[in-house]
């Protein structure tokens, strides 16, 4: 979160700097309760940063509520009511109060401090009480080192039916829920505006992201593709914040790790850090949320809320439901995670340290219900995912790490239940920050340069047209082109295939008419064209010639009930493999679109592969490409992502059936770059058209080599029908550029 002061008020404080005559400090008065600054060392300091007043849901006066945490042991607490600040005059009626509590609240509220701070007045509805704003009780409980108060909010928001919401800690002005057009768009847009206050007025604030599983809103990817939200409650004391989880939902711990392997592992993201806090709402000790349950330790010099929350930051502090920790280390030059419990009576203590590791298996499918269709939760993992390192009876353990873990972890686990349970069966845990991932997440720019095929867009050559083929054909080197019907220069009134010589620019003769979405390959001196008897169709038909004029047509391969889009061959070995695009029948595609294969030996005739050479039918994977080298076949296809967006990313495989994500995905976002002009004829009303057309795909991707460079074409568009053919170049061969993927 960016802490530099902007520009106008740096000069400010600046001038005061200058302008200012030299103060003497003062040598007399009692001294600060905090340490003197230049001697601070680092100390534990205790808070929870979720907590509920009268202002909005909560049962008790603020004073009344700071009052409990600050007598048992706290140190900071934040008050985070539901979109409001304790600021300005608010009034409530007595009997709404007491009403809320269950109890006489008001009574206890004035014997603690007293008719002369308790303000109220008498309207027509009956005794009303002053709420107080922050600014005028925390001056009963702050005491410099010992004690904090920090404005906090619970910015409250949704998505449909589905309850987001997002702490901002140490807040000066209240921030409305943003809203937004998904899960993913509602927390970005209100992690957006707490950034936003934060840079405007310089000032660290914390945006975490409350209870995943409360009305079970968010999914694991879903806060996994939040990159910039780098904190989330891993433990909320609330009762309906589903910690466990249930048959459908995972618990909110394995939750954690499954984010923050697709962080590391797959996006090269910061992982997500773990808050433990009480969201308590019910002060009156019979159910409901009540205080206690669950905090922070963090490890600050000064007991500021700069301090507390850089701290954070840092990822210096452990969330607890229970257990506390005398230390807990990462050495990055040993590579140890140290920790020591501080023991209670005669406890006995777990610990558990947690990770995933390199090459974990990324297996992943929908969770269905009872007709087999996928539902809107977390996906389940395997069991590489997030699984137990070592686990160390004791209240003391070191884990030194091997060097191929993505991270780690600890979590420490009491044989005893914590004072208060949050759900039945529950136990007094610790939980430790993720280490050991900073070098597996992007290097600098610098560094990432040379891993990285890099690709060059050249820019937009025309429009309307998707499907196309870069190749190479008696060393001159063509663009294979799938021509729609509705394409603005096709007069036949049918769609058809055609190759340009990109050279020179001419069109070879129409031919496969009435085809679609086709590809093609070059075999010694016959280029062969595939395609679909129609979108959606069942059958692929082969075409071949040996001078781009003449052309055979062979029936390919028949899918009698399945419904067919792209296709893409290449030589494997001594056969050839065709990548098929399937969107139907949803037995074989689980969920659309999955690439099936299909081999031959001499291109003419196709044999579809068994049920499992697929990929994937867990997840939208559309428009595959393949090529194969050394023994992997290596596929690129179009991913969808929230927003909603389309991006190409690459996989490979060496038996079709286990598929190895890059870690680099993805291969080609959309970007400004698409809409530069990269052929000269396209008109001024085409050119218009490419500068304001939605661009949110990068589909189609399709390449070759042709003297030593790797050309490519894509399509980008709105992905529903505007789509414009687009050019990119990779410096190098096809071969560095697939397997520069995989590093
Ligand atoms: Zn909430
Ligand atoms: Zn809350």
């Amino acid at each position: 979160m960016p802490r530099s002061l902007s520009a106008p008020t740096a000069t400010a404080v600046l001038l005061i700097v200058t302008l200012a005559p030299p103060v003497a400090l003062p040598q007399e008065g009692p001294p600060p309760g905090d340490p003197d600054p230049a001697l601070a060392g680092p100390r534990w300091l205790k808070g929870n940063l979720h907590t509920h007043s009268l202002w909005s849901d909560g049962n008790d006066y603020p004073e009344m509520i700071v009052d409990w945490y600050a007598r048992n042991g706290y140190h900071f607490l934040a008050l985070s009511d539901h979109n409001v600040l304790a600021q300005g005059q608010a009034w409530m009626g007595v009997k709404e109060a007491n009403r809320r509590a269950r109890h006489d609240g008001f009574a206890r509220y004035r014997r603690r401090f007293g008719d002369a701070w308790v303000e109220t007045r008498t309207e027509e509805g009956g005794l009303r009480v002053r709420l107080k704003p922050l600014g005028e009780y925390r001056t009963l409980f702050e005491r410099p080192g010992q004690f904090l108060l920090i404005q906090g909010e619970e910015i409250t928001d949704h998505f449909e039916r589905k309850p987001i919401h997002m702490n901002a800690t140490n807040v000066l002005e209240v921030i409305g829920p943003q809203g937004g057009g998904s899960v993913v768009e509602v927390m970005t847009n209100d992690l957006a505006a707490v950034e936003e206050q934060a840079r405007r007025l310089g000032r660290p604030i914390l945006g975490h992201l409350n209870h995943p599983n409360f009305g079970h809103a968010i999914t694991a990817e879903e806060l996994a593709m939040v990159t910039k939200e780098r904190f989330f409650e891993v433990y909320n004391g609330h009762p309906e914040a589903h910690h466990l989880g249930d048959e459908t939902h995972v618990g909110v711990e394995r939750m954690w790790d499954i984010i923050n392997t697709l962080r590391i592992g797959e996006m090269k993201a910061d992982p997500v850090l773990g808050l433990a806090t009480d969201d308590s709402h019910n002060y009156f000790g019979h159910g409901g949320s009540t205080p206690g349950r669950g905090w922070v330790m963090v490890r600050g010099r000064f007991l500021t809320p700069e301090s507390v929350i850089r701290a954070i930051e840092a990822g210096d502090f452990y969330a607890s439901s229970g257990v506390t920790l005398q230390e807990v280390r990462y050495s990055p030059e040993d590579r140890t995670l140290t920790l020591a419990v501080d023991p209670r009576g005669d406890a006995r203590y777990t610990v558990r340290f947690i990770g995933t590791l390199r090459g974990y298996d990324p297996a992943r499918k929908p969770v269905t219900d009872k007709d087999g269709h996928p539902l809107p939760v977390t996906r389940r993992y395997s069991d590489d995912v997030g699984k137990v390192l070592a686990t160390v009876e004791g209240a003391g353990a070191t884990y030194r790490l091997t060097g191929e873990e993505l991270y780690v972890r600890a979590v420490v686990t009491s044989d005893r239940p914590p004072a208060n349970p949050s759900f039945q069966g529950q136990k007094a845990q610790a939980w430790t920050q993720p280490v050991g991932w900073e070098r597996r997440i992007a290097p600098p720019a610098a560094a990432i340069a040379p891993r990285r095929p890099e690709i060059r867009k050249l820019g937009t050559i025309d429009l309307d047209l998707v499907e196309a083929t870069p190749v190479v054909f008696g060393d001159r080197l063509y663009r294979f082109e799938s021509v729609r019907k509705g394409y603005k220069a096709n007069t036949t009134g049918d769609s058809y295939f055609r190759f340009i010589d990109v050279e020179t620019g001419k069109a070879t003769p129409a031919f496969a008419r009435g085809h679609d979405l086709g590809s093609a390959h070059a075999e010694g001196g016959s280029m062969w064209a595939f395609g679909v008897d129609r979108r959606d169709g069942t059958r692929i038909v082969a075409f071949r010639s040996d001078d781009l004029e003449r052309w055979e047509t062979i029936p390919a391969l028949e899918l009698p009930g399945w419904g067919l889009f792209n296709t893409s061959v290449c030589k494997a070995g001594d056969r050839y493999v065709m990548a098929i695009e399937v969107g139907s029948p949803p037995e074989v595609v689980g969920v659309p679109f999955t690439s099936r294969f299909a081999e031959s030996q001499d291109l003419r005739s196709w044999k579809l592969l068994p049920e499992d050479r697929v990929f994937t039918k867990d997840w939208y994977s559309a428009c595959p490409t393949i090529r194969h080298l050394d023994g992997s076949d290596y596929l690129t296809y179009l991913e969808t992502l929230p927003g909603p967006r389309y991006e190409t990313f690459i996989v490979r495989s060496k038996d079709l059936i286990r598929w190895e994500s890059s870690p680099l995905n993805p291969v080609l976002v959309a970007s400004e770059q698409d809409r530069a002009i990269a052929n000269p004829k396209l008109t001024a009303d085409q050119r218009g058209e490419v500068a304001g057309a939605v661009d949110r795909n990068n589909s189609d991707v399709d390449f070759c080599e042709f003297r030593g460079r790797t050309v490519i074409t894509y399509s980008w568009g709105n992905q529903q029908g505007t789509e414009f053919l687009a050019e990119a170049v990779h410096e190098g061969p096809l071969a560095g550029f697939l397997k520069g993927f995989f590093p």
